[in-house]
């Protein structure tokens, strides 16, 4: 097919753009990247196997070659599963930092994993500080590793990992960074941070279609790691050892999905990496956001902690307002929104990654003044509790 005769990409032929982190929408040539098969033995797919773990590799800084690269089989929590199972000895001990949804599932995960942690839950969305994480530290020395996220997609708070590295580092501790709906799209320097390893997953920010994370860690903590972890198939050492021998992966690899997310790096690249990307999302955030506070939406976080992947909404309190007609009217306007996961008000989330741009952001908040009006809703201002809610968050 020539690219005169391509056809548009598919939310204009009728399927909705997906405002989620994940699976997101993605463009024609990622989705065309799969039209063919490849043996999983095969010299043309080491190859490729090869260049995407060098391409990413490429995305962390000076100080990559202190580091590889390791895909893993399976979704995003798979890696983490994999990072944790691998990296933390098993008489380590984990301090794990959550503020959402994945926090908690880190938490869970050292549970199944029988091995030893604290948890700091700051709840719904509360960032947790470096100042805390130095505290921890200081009160048990037993605590090998910290557990970061850096953007908790259940709120869409972008934690402060500078200040959380610092405090790891100073107190001679590891740390291991869950990057999976930041990385590609917001810095993650390993020069800076000095993380152990982090992890992040083909269908977030470089725009791919679900079916494998990766780990990037230090090449030393990996060659230490050997016989750390409980599981066979999510052995980030085991993978990695054989794929650096042989070129291939110990399992049968996602073939398609690797070459979608091959053909989604170079156009990563192609709009100026992690910085051009970061810049398309954030100009999607500014207008999503300015856009719906012009409707009388809040969001829950105040500026300075909004990232740019995804955004929570505070519910109206009108009356009339009801979530469900509000997401049903959104997908006849051909967009998919997130429900929210605060406990303690209504809320609903807006991704802003994949494949749009801001022109694309004015039409959803056009679609939201549309379902406000067919609603009968008069005001999108958020009832008093939210706002008491939002106070707790100090600048
Ligand atoms: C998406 C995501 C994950 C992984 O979720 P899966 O459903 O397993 O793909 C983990 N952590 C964060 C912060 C995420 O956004």
């Amino acid at each position: 097919m020539s690219a005169e005769t391509a056809p548009l990409p598919s939310p204009e032929l009728g399927e909705p753009y997906l405002l989620t982190p994940g699976p997101l929408t993605t463009s024609h040539e990622v989705k065309q990247a799969m039209l063919r098969d490849w043996g999983s033995w095969d010299d043309d797919f080491r190859a490729m196997t090869r260049d995407m773990r060098s391409r990413l590799l490429a995305l962390i800084g000076a100080n990559a070659q202190a580091y590889d690269c390791v895909p893993i089989q399976g979704s995003g929590s798979y890696c983490v599963e994999a990072m944790l199972g691998t990296f933390v000895p098993k008489d380590g001990k984990v301090l794990v930092l959550a503020n959402g949804a994945y926090g908690l599932r880190a938490a869970q995960t050292m549970d199944y994993l029988g091995r030893a942690y604290t948890l700091i839950d700051k709840g719904d969305y509360l960032p947790p500080r470096g100042a805390e994480v130095a505290q921890a530290l200081a009160d048990d020395p037993a605590i090998t590793h910290v557990l970061a996220i850096h953007c908790e997609t259940s709120s869409g708070i972008l934690n402060p990992v500078e200040e959380i590295a610092a405090a790891t580092q100073a107190a001679g501790r590891k740390l291991l960074i869950d990057s999976m709906s930041a990385f590609g799209a917001v810095e993650l320097d390993a020069g800076k941070l000095n993380y152990v390893a982090m992890v992040s997953s083909a269908n977030k920010c470089i725009e791919g279609v679900p079916g494998f994370g990766f780990v990037i860690a230090r090449t030393d903590e990996l060659s230490a790691a050997k016989g750390n972890c409980h599981s066979l198939s999510l052995d980030v050492e085991a993978q990695w050892a054989t794929m650096n021998k042989t070129g291939q992966w110990r399992f049968t690899p996602p073939t398609h999905v690797v070459a979608a997310f091959i053909q989604a790096l170079k156009a990563h690249e192609a709009e100026g990496g992690v910085a051009g990307r970061g810049a398309r999302y954030t100009r999607n955030r500014d207008e999503l956001v300015a856009g719906m506070r012009d409707l009388g939406f809040e969001t829950l976080l105040a500026d300075r902690w909004l990232s740019p992947i995804i955004v929570t909404f505070f519910c109206p309190s009108d009356p009339n307002f009801d979530f469900t007609r509000f997401y049903e009217l959104m997908k006849a306007a051909g967009f998919i929104i997130y429900p929210g996961k605060l406990t303690v008000v209504d809320s609903f989330r807006v991704g802003v990654i994949g494949q749009m741009d801001e022109h694309v952001m004015r039409r959803v908040v056009q679609a939201a003044r549309q379902a406000l009006t067919d609603m009968g809703v008069a005001s999108a201002a958020p009832p008093a509790k939210a706002l008491e809610e939002r106070k707790k968050l100090a600048a």
